[in-house]
């Protein structure tokens, strides 16, 4: 090979390595390409969901000073019927005051619950979980709603034959229980019945709350779980209620591996069911 042939030939050889390192350079180039528009589709992702929650924390904060006006409202307006001394009669003076007091009640349950669901959407909500008797829980609770069937004239009949414990936190399953016998007593017309049963299957404990009363019409059956939500027939009865309770019943079966569902008939009555894993 004479001296220019060589030289040629290391001409070739850097060319070749110019054009591997071009082709490595192109690579990494189209790689980089591929991250930033992966990371941009994941910075989408993550504005709309922040989008979504900053909208689903604006709704929650405008249905909770809507809910809470209406309670303030009427407080004020009894206030200030008795600065001006417009109830001449004290019975009717007495009648308002325990209006105002229920008022109260009223916000102090709602800000409960608003606290409830701020803690279960934040996870701080703590949990002791330790066997716990069902029936004397709901045998607690069906005592404390006494007063309020009694009111209504409904019946509350309980039938508790699961003697197995159930692995929970008893404070958040007396919540649970409270909720749904409260429910079914407020959603009965007067005279109606309220049917509470356990019983116990291979791995779980099985409760049922029956109610005759007015039911879940179809087609709001699917959004009964959600936050706020009270149903059009409910709400022509008059009840007082926040549409959170059984958001929260349902999380809390949700953190005892628990289940939670029902069964409605408008005119007839509903039956919600909750499984609870037993000790074993
Ligand atoms: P609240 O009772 O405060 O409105 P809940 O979250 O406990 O809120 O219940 C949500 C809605 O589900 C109620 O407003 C009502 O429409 C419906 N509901 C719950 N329990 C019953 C029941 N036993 N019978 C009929 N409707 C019910």
């Amino acid at each position: 090979m004479n001296e220019q042939e060589i030289l040629v030939q290391k001409l070739q050889e850097e060319l070749d390595a110019c054009k591997k390192e071009l082709s490595d350079l192109t690579l990494d180039q189209q790689n980089a390409a591929k991250l930033l528009i992966r990371r941009d589709l994941a910075l989408s992702r993550a504005n709309e969901q922040l989008k979504a929650l900053d909208e689903a924390k604006s709704k929650f904060i405008s249905v909770a000073a809507h809910q809470l006006r209406t309670p303030l409202s009427a407080i004020k307006w009894i206030l200030h019927m008795i600065n001006l001394g417009q109830f001449k009669d004290e019975v009717e003076r007495q009648d308002f005051l325990h209006k105002a007091t229920e008022s109260t009640d009223r916000m102090i349950s709602l800000v409960n619950d608003l606290l409830e669901v701020d803690h279960i959407e934040s996870g701080k909500d703590h949990f002791a979980f330790l066997p716990v008797d069902c029936s004397d829980l709901i045998s607690a609770v069906v005592s404390d709603v006494s007063a309020l069937a009694e009111e209504r004239n409904i019946s509350v009949a309980t039938d508790m034959k699961a003697q197995a414990k159930v692995v929970g936190d008893s404070t958040k399953l007396r919540d649970l229980f409270q909720n749904l016998i409260e429910n079914a007593i407020k959603y009965t017309s007067p005279n109606g019945t309220v049917r509470v049963s356990s019983t116990e299957e291979d791995t779980c404990v099985s409760i049922v709350i029956q109610d005759s009363g007015i039911g879940i019409p179809d087609d709001e059956q699917d959004q009964i779980f959600s936050k706020f939500f009270r149903a059009p027939n409910a709400l022509k009865t008059q009840t007082v209620g926040s549409g959170l309770g059984l958001f929260i019943a349902k999380e809390i079966v949700k953190r005892h591996g628990g289940k939670i569902w029902f069964e409605s008939k408008v005119g007839t009555g509903t039956t919600f069911f909750v499984n609870l894993p037993k000790v074993q």
